[in-house]
């Protein structure tokens, strides 16, 4: 059986994946190691840009057709809620699925996404709102998320939290998000909506007149943060958490 080496981020971190299922799966690593390319002539290709957690959920995908689901990990200090993160890099693993053009692995990364934040409740933090504009193309569903979630937050945060001083500055620093908030608040008509409230299919890029193949996908939701982590029911939104992404 013939392989391929993929080497990934700046300390290459080493893949070895059999050619002819990755070529079969993604038509991007098709041209690039049946092609014309140097890659082609030597089986292996470097890819210096990006993070090896994003590779090894790639190759995990083309191996069983499906990705690990997603949870929040807890940081060492419990007292230290902004200490949670995802389990993996979710949103740099959407921007390799976008760069590679897989709409069928961005709808289930999105999937992913969208049912940790129903599970924890919990919203984005600023910094991982920035990183996604950064990060992702002007009409991609990820940023239409990270809208969403910014809309919420503005209008049910608290200022304990979510101080309207930096919330604001947020709208006037990142490119694009004062025009999303505008179009998104017409669509609504001025309904606020978190996003994990909605069905994840409106964050999907498929075709929206054919059924969507991820329905049904989405795990019950259970209630996974700690009772009594907001003060409160825990039912509302985590108004009060900031999440890292990664
Ligand atoms: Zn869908």
């Amino acid at each position: 059986m013939e392989m391929v080496d993929l080497y990934v981020g700046p300390n290459k971190v080493h893949f070895s994946v059999h050619k002819e299922l990755l070529c079969n799966k993604i038509p991007y690593f098709d041209k690039m190691f049946k092609g014309t390319f140097q890659e082609a002539a030597v089986n292996s290709a470097t890819f210096p840009e990006d993070l090896p957690e994003t590779f090894d959920l790639l190759v995990e995908w083309v191996y069983s057709g499906t990705i690990r689901p997603l949870t929040m990990i807890p940081g060492p200090d419990p007292q230290q809620p902004s200490a949670y993160r995802l389990s993996y890099p979710c949103t740099q693993f959407y921007s390799l699925a976008d760069k590679i053009c897989m709409p069928e692995l961005i709808d289930l990364i999105m999937s992913r996404f969208h049912q940790v934040w129903r599970e924890w409740r919990f919203l984005p933090s600023l910094n991982s709102i920035t990183e996604t504009y950064s990060t992702t193309s002007e009409d991609s569903p990820m940023r239409r998320f990270m809208c969403m979630s910014y809309y919420y937050m503005a209008s049910h945060g608290h200022e304990e939290h979510w101080p309207a001083e930096s919330v604001s500055r947020a709208l006037l620093e990142i490119d694009g998000l004062a025009a999303d908030l505008i179009r998104l608040t017409r669509q609504t008509k001025g309904a606020v909506y978190h996003p994990s409230q909605i069905s994840a299919c409106n964050f999907h890029c498929h075709d929206k007149t054919a059924p969507c193949a991820l329905r049904g996908n989405e795990m019950p939701v259970g209630f996974a943060a700690a009772p009594g982590y907001f003060g409160g029911s825990g039912h509302s939104f985590g108004v009060g958490i900031q999440v890292n992404m990664w």
